[in-house]
């Protein structure tokens, strides 16, 4: 590992000013991501600032209704906060399906968002990578993908983004706050990340520099009955192979609203608005759920190792709402 430098931040102002506009410096959150990849050198830093003492570690009611999630606050804090359990059950499911319970410990909401994909290649610095190298090529195309993107993804790059809480998020329409030299600003999290392209080595809309400072829910009463359905190679401390966060609301039989977002299938957090748009007000039956996941499906453009993944998600949708469709019969 390369000699960097550690600073510890003690204020937001105080944390944007020693990062400054030096791109070889980095944002130190719980260090889970960040750390592992310097030890593989794919990052490698001159400047670490920790921003763990910063004191947006609060999750709290927002203006409006919703709640704000602090930047700092841990996966495990925003996991068992009584509010998001019984309003946002989608969100802790989430959170709970990802990592282990000790990564959860000192993992922040900030550097969930910014972790890097688990592309083999992107990992190994002797391998081509458009996404860590510009230019030098994406192997994984015509070698190992099975788990890589279906929907979103372009010729220069195939991965898959491995975040569990942003699938989440995205469905749940949450607002990321963020604070730069400049001043503050705002970007919804359906907006945060880039599309691929031809720069995956582009992830997010983040001004350069910018420090997260939270994650601001709005009060969508339909996420009270919600799920977060996660599949993966092995039941527990594995990344999805395909996910979906899913929130139903039914009324006499008819869909009132709905929100879905898929996870492990995309360059980012997928907003499934297309079939969002068929079901509204559509029969809440098995046979609309499948029509409108194979609308959303539709654009996906597998490559010959993940084909399974348009099935799967297919029978992730039906499965989730049909599962939802039933809880609201039942009250
Ligand atoms: C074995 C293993 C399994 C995992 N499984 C899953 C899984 O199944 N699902 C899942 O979702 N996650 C999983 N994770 C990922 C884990 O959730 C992330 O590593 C973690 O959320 C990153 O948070 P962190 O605070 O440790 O970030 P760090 O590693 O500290 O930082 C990650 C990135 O975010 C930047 N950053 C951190 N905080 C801020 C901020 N406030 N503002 C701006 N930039 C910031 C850093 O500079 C860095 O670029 C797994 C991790 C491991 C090691
Ligand atoms: S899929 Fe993306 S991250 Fe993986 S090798 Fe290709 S360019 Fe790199």
């Amino acid at each position: 590992m390369r000699e960097f430098g550690y600073q510890r931040a003690h204020d937001v102002p105080g944390a944007v000013a020693l990062l400054g506009d030096d791109p070889d410096a980095r944002f130190l959150g719980g260090g889970t991501n960040l750390v592992d990849l310097m030890k593989t050198g794919v990052e490698r830093p001159a400047l670490l600032v920790d921003v763990r003492e910063l004191p947006l570690d609060r999750i709290e009611p927002a203006e409006g209704g919703g709640l704000r999630i602090g930047a700092t606050a841990t996966n495990s804090d925003l996991a068992a906060h009584p509010e998001v359990r019984r309003r946002y059950p989608m969100l802790t499911q989430a959170v709970l399906a990802g990592a282990s319970g000790q990564l959860r410990n000192m993992a922040t909401v900030g550097g969930n968002l910014l972790q890097r994909t688990r592309c083999g290649y992107f990992a190994d610095v002797t391998q081509p990578c458009n996404k860590r190298a510009p230019g030098t090529g994406c192997p994984a195309i015509e070698g190992e993908h099975h788990n890589h993107a279906i929907l979103g993804a372009s010729e220069a790059c195939v991965a898959t983004h491995p975040s569990d809480t942003a699938v989440a998020l995205a469905a749940l329409d949450a607002v990321v706050s963020y604070e730069t030299a400049d001043g503050p600003g705002e970007l919804p999290l359906t907006q945060f990340y880039l599309p691929v392209g031809d720069t995956p080595n582009l992830e997010t809309a983040l001004p350069a520099g910018a420090l997260i400072t939270g994650v601001t829910l709005p009060p969508t009463p339909v996420a009270a009955r919600s799920r977060y359905r996660k599949v993966r190679e092995r039941a527990s401390y594995a990344f999805a192979i395909g996910s979906l966060a899913a929130a139903l609301d039914v009324h006499e039989g008819a869909v009132r609203e709905v929100r879905l977002a898929f996870g492990g299938v995309a360059s980012r957090p997928w907003r499934a608005r297309t079939a969002e748009r068929l079901l509204t007000g559509a029969p809440a039956d098995a046979e609309t759920f499948a029509a409108a996941a194979d609308a959303e499906l539709a654009a996906a453009e597998p490559l010959p190792h993940n084909r399974y993944k348009v099935t799967l998600m297919r029978n992730l949708v039906v499965a989730v709402l049909t599962e939802l469709a039933g809880e609201a019969d039942a009250r």
